[in-house]
């Protein structure tokens, strides 16, 4: 892959073209010149695209061990996906980001 300049260095790659906004304002606030590459999605709504197409916040690779301190602060650590549940009531499988059930109003045990 071709690197613009050559002093350049990936530092956060996320689904979210809205997150790769935001960490990109706030690396600017801080003086630390970045870009970010695949800001515009192809790809239905809702639909998540490629991880090769997502967005990427590159940065001087000088200022990159700052910049990864200050996206460490502002996003929430990913944890795993909750587990799915099923639902004491009817039975039904709940998605695990969900506490109650969509279909009688119950909550897991
Ligand atoms: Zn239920």
């Amino acid at each position: 892959m071709e690197k613009a300049g050559g002093n350049l260095e990936r530092v956060f790659t996320v689904a979210d073209p809205l997150i790769a906004g935001h960490i990109e304002s706030i690396l600017s606030e801080r003086g630390i010149h970045c870009f970010v590459r695949n800001r515009h999605l192809v790809g239905g709504a809702g639909e998540i695209p490629p991880l090769e197409a997502w967005p990427e916040i590159w940065v001087d690779a000088d200022d990159a061990a700052v910049a990864r301190r200050l996206i460490d602060e502002v996003v929430e650590p990913v944890g795993p996906a909750p587990a799915p549940w099923v639902c004491p009531g009817c039975g039904e499988t709940i998605e695990g980001q969900f506490a109650q059930c969509w279909r009688c109003g119950e909550y897991p045990d």
